[in-house]
């Protein structure tokens, strides 16, 4: 059964106009040793205050890559749900919808009533964006108007790119820093969309433009997220990127190795404004992160977790979890889209095979029953561009344990699929959730005042590859316990408990 709406009654959680309050009880462990060695668990307890602003606000919305094929995706998504715009296909009348995504599509489990499971969906857990209201914008190096861009991407059925051109036909994308050391030389041809001058002149610009688009659109808020090309790693040095004021100076001096991505992500930043890495590369470079904290303004990446690799962190996570041993797991991938164009140089596929390596560490790390300390499963990563398969993308995994008394298991998928489609829906999730994340705050016993979470948003790693966390922070790449966290975290906000899945309603 689907609740569409629920009022939490307890004596933790309050209610007003403006916002939701709730008492939380965090129960966790802390370990310790005592003189002999032995390992000691005990219970813990703190007590939190969660407080959620309820107001939603007019939210803009501006993609980097506005024009390449998830850019073009997300606007024709939003418009055909928006108006309600159905299409003819071979197999019947098709309707839009907001499936993949998790805000907008899955549901969460609420309770039990007279003995049936009961279930809301995930967007009704708190309030949040409603991604028909998104004022959608952004740049692109390439000045096609949005329609050709659509047609361009060949993602989509004809009847309903057909219907959606009177809509996109006028929308052209800001010009865009474009920097060709940074991606596949065969993009050039794309970039006529540019924004002149030096690093410091182009991160100015971007500063203007986002401030002319919140004031042009009315918006309340403006949440920013890269979906533009993977860009190669920009080098990390001392000196050069490794503080904020560093970086500050390293743009001022024109450096050839602060990065597009940097740029616009240090803009966003300088405006207040959240900014999210849907790529693989470094656009966080040490600098950044600072200059990121020190505004206290949210970043979130990297790279969509889409398809191969989130098969990778539900499968891998099963097999170390059922205690058994992989011990090799290889991966290809082949597509003919641009994104696979651009993935064709090595320097840029190298961005996405670091962000693709690191996705079992934190599953074979936790059973060392299973694996030797520094042993790993063998992993290897290819990416090969067949332009005939286009936008639906090939990924062939094999994954093979070594299992109970020296036998083997291999597992082989092979999952085909548009790869846009697989994303468009986890970008309307990252700015929707990354916007709620800077509506809630929170105080720890003891702490004087509410403030905001860390401004390196963890929460958002369910959605992303190679998760970006502050310093210090446990990295968690196992599908579930991702979304647990999130979904744990938010119903603490309403003063639920997190969902243990113990039942013992009907143990007894
Ligand atoms: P795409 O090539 O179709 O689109 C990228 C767009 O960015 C292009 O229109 C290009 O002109 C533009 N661009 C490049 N550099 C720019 C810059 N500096 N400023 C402004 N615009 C710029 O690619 P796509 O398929 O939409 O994928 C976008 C990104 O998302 C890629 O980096 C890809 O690796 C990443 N990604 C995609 C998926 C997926 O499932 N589709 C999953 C994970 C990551």
């Amino acid at each position: 059964m689907l609740v569409e709406n629920f009022v939490v009654q307890s004596p933790n959680v309050t209610y007003s106009e403006e916002s939701i309050t709730s008492t939380y009880n965090y129960e966790s462990t802390k370990l310790s040793r005592d003189e002999k060695g032995q390992w000691i668990v005990t219970p813990t307890s703190t007590e939190y205050q969660f407080r959620v602003d309820r107001r939603v606000p007019k939210l803009g919305v501006m993609l980097v890559g506005l024009g390449g094929n998830n850019g073009t995706s997300v606007m024709a998504g939003i418009l055909a749900n928006k108006h309600g715009i159905t299409w003819m296909t071979k197999d019947g009348l098709r309707k839009p919808n907001y499936w993949g995504s998790l805000t907008q599509a899955a549901t969460l489990r609420v309770g039990n009533y007279e003995g049936e499971e009961v279930f809301t969906p995930f967007r009704s857990l708190l309030p949040m964006a409603d991604p028909n209201q998104f004022v959608l914008g952004g740049w692109d190096i390439s000045s096609l108007n949005m329609a050709e861009a659509m047609e361009r991407a060949k993602v989509l059925d004809f009847e309903l790119q057909k219907q959606l051109v009177p809509y996109m036909k006028d929308i052209v994308p800001l010009p865009g820093i474009y920097d060709p050391a940074f991606i596949a030389a065969n993009q050039e041809e794309r970039a006529d969309n540019c924004i002149k001058g030096s690093r410091q002149q182009q991160m100015e610009t971007v500063r203007q433009q986002i401030r002319q688009f919140k004031e042009n659109n009315a918006v309340d808020k403006v949440i920013i997220l890269w979906t533009a090309n993977t860009e190669r790693y920009a080098q990390v040095a001392e000196g050069l990127n490794d503080t904020a004021e560093n970086l500050m100076a390293a743009i001022a001096a024109d450096e050839p190795e602060v990065s597009p991505s940097t740029l616009y992500a240090t803009a966003a930043i300088l405006e207040g404004v959240p900014f999210i890495n849907g790529s693989p590369q470094n656009t966080f470079v040490p600098g950044l992160i600072e200059l990121a904290v020190a505004h206290n303004v949210l970043i979130g990446g990297d790279d969509f977790k889409s398809g191969q690799t989130k098969m990778k962190s539900v499968l891998v996570d099963f097999l170390v979890g059922a205690g058994l041993k992989p011990t090799s797991i290889v991966s290809y991938n082949h597509l003919g889209n641009n994104d696979g164009m651009n993935l064709s140089a090595p320097q840029t596929f190298r961005s996405k095979e670091i962000s693709k390596s690191n996705v079992v560490d934190d599953m074979v790390a936790s059973n060392s029953l299973l694996y030797e300390p520094g042993e790993h499963p063998d992993h290897c990563i290819v990416i090969k561009y067949i332009p005939y398969v286009g936008d639906s993308k090939r990924a062939m995994d094999e994954y093979t344990s070594e299992i109970f008394l020296g036998g083997t298991n291999t597992i082989v998928m092979h999952n085909t699929c548009e790869d846009s489609l697989l994303a468009a829906p986890i970008i309307l999730d990252l700015i929707i959730l990354a916007e709620l994340l800077t509506r809630i705050e929170l105080k720890k016993d003891g702490e004087p005042a509410f403030h905001g979470f860390h401004p390196v948003a963890v929460l958002l790693s369910y959605l992303t590859k190679a998760p970006l966390v502050p310093q210090g922070t446990p990295v968690v790449n196992a599908l579930a316990k991702q979304r647990a966290m999130l979904e744990n975290i938010l119903r603490a906000c309403v003063g639920l408990p997190p969902e243990n899945n113990m039942m013992m309603e009907f143990k007894c």
